[in-house]
Formats: C-alpha cells, sequence, structure tokens
C-alpha cells in the first residue's frame, strides 16, 4: 500500500486532504511542523510528499532541497500564494507539483494518483521482477527459491524444490520416475528411483490438504507423475 505524508501546519486542511486520500486506498501520515516532517520524510519510507510551503521550525523550501539530496520520491507542494509557487519554480528545487491554495480535493487526489503512477513505472523498471508460478493455493517464487501455500511458506529441501518447480512449469505431462530422477538427480548416481517417491511423498505432506487426494501432483499409477493445473 502507498504511503503518503502531509507536513502542514493548518490542521484542517491536512485532515481535508488526508480523509480524500484515504478513501482513495492511500496510507496517510500528517505532521504539522517543518522539523518533525523532515525528520519522518528521511527515516520513513514512503511513496509521496505533499509539502506545504510556510511552515514552523523548517519551511518547505529547506525540506524541499534536502529531501531531493538523498531521495527521489514524487514532491507536491502546496502554497496559499500564487507568487510563492512561481519563485520556487524558478529555484528548481525538484519538486514535481505545484498547487495553489484552496484546491478541490479531488484535484489533489488525481495529481497524486498521477504522480504515483509515474513514479512507480520508473522505480518499477528498475526493479529485477522475481519469477514465480502461482497455481491455484501455492506460490513458487523460482528466483528466491521459496514456496508458499495459501499464503503459509513452507521450507524445501534444494531437491524438493526442484522436483516440484519442474513439475509445476510442466503441467499436464506425464514423468515417469526414471525420468524424474534422471532430469533432477542427473548423474548423481546415489540412490535410485524410489528416491523420487520419498521426495513426492515429502512435497505432498507440505502443500496437499488431503495427501490421499492430492489437488497438485497426481499419481498415474504404473506410469509416474502429473502435476494437475
Ligand atoms: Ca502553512
Amino acid at each position: 500500500m502507498s504511503r503518503i505524508l502531509i507536513v502542514e501546519d493548518e490542521v484542517s486542511i491536512a485532515e481535508l486532504e488526508r480523509d480524500y486520500l484515504e478513501l482513495s486506498g492511500f496510507t496517510v501520515e500528517i505532521e504539522t511542523d517543518g522539523k518533525a516532517g523532515l525528520e519522518r520524510i528521511l527515516q520513513e519510507d514512503f511513496d509521496l510528499l505533499i509539502l506545504d510551503l510556510m511552515l514552523p521550525e523548517v519551511d518547505g523550501f529547506e525540506i524541499c532541497r534536502k529531501v531531493r539530496e538523498v531521495k527521489n520520491l514524487p514532491i507536491m507542494m502546496v502554497s496559499a500564494k500564487k507568487e510563492d509557487i512561481d519563485k520556487i519554480r524558478g529555484l528548481g528545487l525538484g519538486a514535481d507539483d505545484y498547487i495553489t491554495k484552496p484546491f478541490s480535493p479531488s484535484e489533489l487526489v488525481a495529481r497524486v494518483k498521477a504522480h504515483m503512477a509515474r513514479y512507480e513505472r520508473l522505480v518499477g523498471s528498475n526493479t529485477p521482477v522475481n519469477e514465480t508460478i502461482e497455481i491455484r493455493g501455492l506460490r513458487i517464487d523460482k528466483t528466491a527459491r521459496r514456496v508458499w501455500i495459501n499464503g503459509e511458506e513452507k521450507n524445501f529441501t534444494t531437491k524438493e524444490f526442484d522436483l516440484l518447480t519442474f513439475l509445476a512449469q510442466n503441467p499436464n505431462h506425464v514423468y515417469t520416475k526414471e525420468e524424474l530422477f534422471k532430469k533432477i538427480w542427473d548423474m548423481e548416481s546415489i540412490g535410485d528411483i524410489a528416491t523420487v517417491t520419498v521426495h513426492i511423498k515429502k512435497i505432498r505432506e507440505k502443500i496437499e490438504m488431503n495427501t490421499a487426494k492430492p489437488q497438485y501432483i497426481e499419481t498415474i499409477w504404473g506410469v509416474g507423475y502429473r502435476f494437475k493445473v
């Protein structure tokens, strides 16, 4: 969920902004003086800052400048004076938007959404996305090598993970125990195809509600196993 910090000394305005933003699904925090606001924005992870210009202790100019030195989150500056807005634009402090009071709350929300979407696209493009497989309640994160069943994480050994992932990646395909053994254990000659049976049993104990009636890995009698989708 996206978190927004409002630094605004006029409490009624801050609360109005917060109420509208919360209705749009944002989590909103308020600070009413510049010093506390600056500390929080530097120390915590917010996704957007709504910053009033005239503030006690530390003003919006100073906050914007300091935040920009270390963070690239969107900053929307708010002022009652049109002249101030023109002035801060000229200063090139790095704010992303400027709003003159009074403004309509719905306009504020629309602008916040637009900046948030743009910022997420920017940040998102730099963040590597983990490769995951999701089938019903089962979630396999191949990059992190982690497995969840209905939101609960389960611990898998390396081979259990490899076997489950291989089957889940190739659903509706029946593999013999020999094929699976060759595939997962490869050239390791220790063990035999009974190892496959043992590992399937352990995987089922972790992911199946009822191991007697498997929902994911089916036994095809006399042939092998198939991952059901
Ligand atoms: Ca003010």
